[in-house]
């Protein structure tokens, strides 16, 4: 673990213009010679291990979040699924969220939007179908770079903190590689009138993955967007086969994970109208807690 922390710094030390090249350097390859020179991470400053791979150094607040409804009235039971996947497919090809009726879990990978069922089973989904809470982003990395030791989730974690330097930006996440532990949940379909989120989770089925090969895909929200969004890191997994998967509660990454990220300038919240659940759900108080209990 302690492994890996120097190319953290260093990928920091590359965001904050204090490597060579800075934000202006359109590229900056893994072994620049000008890179390692001039980083006080690097393997020839202070012995430490070598540098990743880093591909670029970030430019950062680009694109837009589109996020249909808001975390919170999931919470509260808004379950209806008050938008197509066609909808959330074009406001963007990564991203995650639940189905109608909470019927599942559902991962968007490379524009495909996939439904990890509460049997664990995967599905290509129609456009047709309908969701009442998903966040996408038309994803474009502007930041890349690969970890060196094998990492606990909470370990990745801060990693990642390292990597996505501003605690009140909107981050779209998207990491592949070999993961020893991939314990993930799918949730069941649901019935009205419609238990809260809190209780609905306690029928949860979850599943040890591990070990599998697969993407990561999710957000890390700052604390100012709490009752809109997940506040911190929202992870889902796919398996490179595309045959498991669900809401991420623990992992492990082997060595040479690839982290992707982009930091995102835009958020846009699509709100259910008409008299769905949406106009009648009870969305005056602080939900934390109970998001505490249905993320991990
Ligand atoms: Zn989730």
């Amino acid at each position: 673990m302690s492994r890996a922390i120097p190319f953290a710094l260093c990928a920091l030390a590359l965001l904050a213009g204090g490597c060579a090249g800075g934000r202006e350097s359109q590229k900056l390859e893994a072994g620049t010679p000008g890179a390692r020179a001039s980083c006080p991470h690097s393997e020839e400053a202070g012995g430490t291990p070598a540098l990743p791979k880093i591909c670029n150094v970030p430019k950062g607040g680009g694109g837009k979040v589109t996020q249909f409804s808001t975390i919170d009235a999931l919470l509260a039971g808004v379950y209806d699924g008050a938008f197509s996947c066609r909808e959330v497919a074009a406001g963007g090809n990564l991203g995650l969220g639940t189905f109608d009726r909470l019927d599942g879990e559902m991962v968007v990978a490379d524009g495909r939007i996939f439904q990890v069922r509460v049997d664990g089973t995967v599905h290509r989904v129609p456009g047709s179908l309908t969701t009442p809470f998903a966040t996408v982003v038309r994803f474009r990395a502007d930041r890349e770079c690969s970890t060196s030791a094998p990492l606990t989730l909470r370990a990745l974690e801060a990693q990642l903190d390292r990597v996505l330097p501003n605690p009140n930006a909107i981050y779209a996440i998207r990491l592949r590689g070999e993961f020893p532990v991939m314990k993930t949940r799918s949730v069941a379909a649901q019935k009205k009138p419609y238990p809260a989120l809190v209780d609905a989770a306690k029928a949860q089925s979850v599943f040890a993955l591990g070990p599998a090969r697969g993407t990561v895909v999710g957000f890390r929200f700052p604390p100012s967007c709490r009752g809109l969004n997940v506040p911190g890191y929202h992870l889902h997994f796919l398996s490179e086969d595309r045959t498991s998967g669900g809401h991420i509660l623990d992992m492990t990454a082997a060595a040479g994970l690839r982290i992707e990220a982009q930091e995102v300038g835009r958020y846009e919240v699509v709100l259910p109208h008409g008299d769905g659940g949406f106009s009648r759900a009870s969305l005056g108080r602080d939900r934390s807690g109970e998001l505490q209990k249905v993320e991990r």
